[in-house]
């Protein structure tokens, strides 16, 4: 059996035990989770610049040919921001010429707002009116003014996730000449290219992976809790039982399984003090083999262990359920009567003597003699009482054995 404190003791073990798994299993499956949305943002990131990277090279291009020319056929205006635009062929045909910024423009309205992947420019001088900057976007410029290589961010829009990416755009020499008037220097941030591409399904998925990755984690955690209680629980137990078995093994004698000399003294003792308080009656009754030494000589040593054994299963018989019966010597046992009067105790030893004549014990024929005394005023212990009934041993050992004293 296990005891309440201890009890409480394994509880509370336990529950560390657990709680310091959970917090593991909750940790590492955090750090899983963590790491797993950052490699998908660095991914993202990665395609982004690819695409910010792909715009800056086509503008580069054209800026080195300080612009190129496309046919004006039907539908095709001139900048309205430059002057000196178009040029005649020989042939007469008309061509006009696309700067970096209004190919930029173009090729943004010609990919469109679609939903997967739009790009444009902006600025926070604009020439072009439509170029204007939202929120993200001049937030993002005034951090380029502070040296920020790039900024970007997931962002919601109309029920979807995008990944925006918005890069600068630095004032080069070939710049100036249609930027001149806007007070420029080479190395200015002249804009940024902003980025926008839809994430709404890698978005869902690390969303499921979430829930995947939490389930996985109560699970494991279950798992691992479970099987910790029950491991400790085994452990306890089998503490407890051991605990049980040294306490036993403490306070038994190991021959007859009855209470030792110690134990059977200590149980007096607080019997004793009882009585005393109380004014209560004791009794004692000591009793002893008569010639077990010829019994050794004649049957062997072990044979008469058995008859200690059977001795002390008769005298346990039969007792009051109350009586503490102890061995106390070699082939002596102890008998404390708690609340009985004298003439109970002598009963008692009448019976012990006459229940081990009565039959043979392994065809062994044994008698005892007893030694009865109760309680007096003047006694201080229990071991005044003890060596009166002792005394009273001696006295049938006297008078014959086989008999009770007095
Ligand atoms: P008496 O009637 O005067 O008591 O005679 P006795 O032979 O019983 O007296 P004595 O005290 O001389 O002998 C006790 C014997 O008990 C001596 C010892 O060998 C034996 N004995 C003591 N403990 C044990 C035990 O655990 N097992 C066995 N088999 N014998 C024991
Ligand atoms: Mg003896
Ligand atoms: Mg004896």
């Amino acid at each position: 059996m296990i005891l309440q404190k201890e009890e409480k003791i394994y509880r509370s073990f336990i529950i560390s035990v657990c709680l310091v798994a959970v917090a593991a299993i909750a940790g590492v499956f955090l750090g899983i989770n963590i790491q797993a949305r950052k490699l998908i943002t660095e991914s993202l990131h990665s395609t982004a610049r690819a695409y910010f990277q792909t715009i800056v090279a086509t503008r580069a291009w054209n800026a080195r040919y300080n612009g190129v020319y496309v046919e004006k056929k039907q539908g095709v205006l001139s900048n309205p921001y430059m002057k000196n635009t178009d040029i005649e062929t020989k042939d007469g045909r008309t061509f006009t010429i696309r700067n970096p910024a209004m190919m930029t423009r173009e090729i943004s309205e010609y990919i469109g707002k679609n939903e997967e992947f739009s790009f444009r420019m902006t600025s926070k001088k604009l020439v072009n009116p439509a170029n204007k900057p939202d929120a993200f976007e001049l937030a993002a410029l005034d951090q380029f003014e502070k040296g920020v290589p790039e900024i970007f961010k997931t962002e919601p829009m109309n029920g979807k996730m995008y990944f925006r990416y918005i890069g600068p755009i630095f004032v080069k020499q070939e710049c100036l000449k249609c930027h001149a008037k806007q007070n420029y220097k080479v190395g200015d941030v002249r804009g940024g290219i902003s980025v926008t591409f839809n994430i709404d399904d890698i978005y869902k998925q690390l969303r499921s992976n979430t829930i995947y990755i939490l389930l996985f984690a109560a699970l494991t955690a279950s798992f691992l809790v479970g099987s910790l209680w029950l491991l400790t629980k085994r452990l306890t137990n089998k503490i407890a039982e051991i605990r049980k078995q040294i306490e036993e093994m403490a306070i038994q004698d190991g021959l007859t399984g009855i209470s030792n000399r110690r134990h059977a003294f200590l149980r007096g003792e607080e019997e004793f003090v009882r009585a005393k308080r109380l004014k209560r009656g004791l009794c004692c009754i000591m009793m002893d083999v008569d010639f077990f030494k010829a019994v050794n000589d004649k049957y062997g040593h072990s044979a008469g262990d058995g008859v200690l054994k059977e001795l002390a299963s008769r005298a346990k018989n039969v007792i009051r359920k109350y009586d503490i019966l102890g061995r106390y010597g070699g082939e002596e046992f102890l008998v404390i009567m708690p609340d009985a009067n004298f003439e109970q105790a002598k009963t008692l030893a009448e019976r012990i003597r006459t229940e081990v004549k009565a039959r043979m014990i392994n065809d062994i024929p044994v008698t005892v003699s007893l030694g009865t005394a109760e309680i007096n005023e003047n006694d201080t212990r229990i071991d005044d009482i003890i060596k009166r009934a002792d005394e009273q041993l001696y006295e049938a050992k006297k008078a014959g054995r086989n008999c009770v004293k007095p």
